[in-house]
């Protein structure tokens, strides 16, 4: 396995924040012996939003997920670390937090209320090229 440092975007979503939860995503991306590289909280707009969702337009359910978003103040975080990109999203677990494995952040804590939207706690990018896109956005 080559050694690959990257940085990616974690936010913690409005539920998360709302529910207290910051620290404890915190405390297990460090556990894991990820760096915290800049943090900031921000009440997030819709031109934010639109341009960190620009892949998910048009699907049913962009509009619920574009109000949850807005609906309160995110923390977003620069996190380093060595295969962090995949590595963030093996934490956060599956998208759905009905199938996301215990042990995840999402398995343990995240919801489906049977909402319109999965208030699944974290955002983590995908790839090197949506990390990069993606905290150029948050951390203009
Ligand atoms: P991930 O956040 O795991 O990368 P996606 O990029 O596919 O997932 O989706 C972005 C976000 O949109 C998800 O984290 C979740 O909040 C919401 N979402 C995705 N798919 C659905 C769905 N089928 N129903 C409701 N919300 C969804
Ligand atoms: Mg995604």
């Amino acid at each position: 396995m080559t050694t690959a440092i990257e940085e990616t975007l974690v936010l913690v979503k409005p539920d998360g924040v709302a529910r207290n939860l910051t620290g404890e995503i915190l405390r297990r991306i460090e556990a894991k012996g990820y760096s915290l590289v800049d943090v900031r909280m921000v009440q997030a707009d819709r031109d934010l939003l639109a341009q960190h969702y620009a892949e998910h337009e048009g699907k049913p359910f962009y509009e619920p997920l574009m109000e949850f978003m807005e609906s309160g103040p995110v923390v977003a975080m620069r996190v380093a670390g060595n295969r962090v990109i995949e590595g963030f999203r093996v934490l956060a677990g599956a998208t759905d937090p009905t199938t996301a494995l215990p042990g995840t952040i999402r398995g343990d804590f995240g919801r489906d209320w049977g909402l319109k939207v999965q208030q699944n706690l974290v955002h983590g990018s995908d790839s090197v090229e949506s990390a990069e896109r993606e905290l150029s956005l948050w951390f203009a």
